[in-house]
């Protein structure tokens, strides 16, 4: 009884992009979004900020982003930012430099054109609802009511 001949082992499966190889970087030059693979992208870096007493918190997500994806990353970052930034004193020096960063971010997004998406490349995430329309964003009062709860409490001790 003789036993069968060893079967070569299967050839390993190749790493199928969800993209055609020739990729939007090769035509134009220009790096591609790194959540839909769309041209063109910016390099930049969205923030994120969440303070409680003194616990510090920090996140960030790193493109480059077409002009859609980086709209819809800095409206999620921002809006947690302006919900979850503040509930710390260091928090108060902290989150207004986060935002801050996050819209010279976006500056440099909405400068771009129109994103041409890669063929059957993946979908680019919804902006969604802007920040400043969001419920969420009413956190941002607490630096001011914070602000003016100091300004009362330094009065009344002066007179
Ligand atoms: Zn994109």
């Amino acid at each position: 009884m003789t036993s069968p001949p060893p079967q070569p082992p299967p050839a390993p499966q190749q790493y199928a992009l969800p993209w055609p190889a020739t990729a939007p970087t090769e035509l134009t030059g220009q790096p591609m979004c790194r959540i839909c693979a769309a041209s063109p992208a910016a390099p930049v870096t969205f923030r994120r900020h969440q303070g409680l007493l003194i616990w510090l918190g920090f996140s960030s997500l790193t493109g480059p982003f077409c002009r859609t994806c980086g709209t819809a990353v800095f409206r999620e970052f921002t809006s947690r930012s302006l919900w979850q930034g503040w509930w710390s004193p260091f928090s108060l020096v902290i989150n207004p430099v986060v935002l801050i960063s996050n819209r010279c971010a976006l500056a440099r997004v909405n400068k771009l054109t129109e994103p041409e998406p890669a063929p059957g490349g993946p979908a680019s995430w919804t902006p969604g609802t802007p920040v400043l329309r969001r419920r969420s964003s009413l956190a941002a009062l607490v630096p001011a009511l914070w602000a003016i709860w100091l300004v009362v409490g330094v009065l009344t001790h002066l007179y």
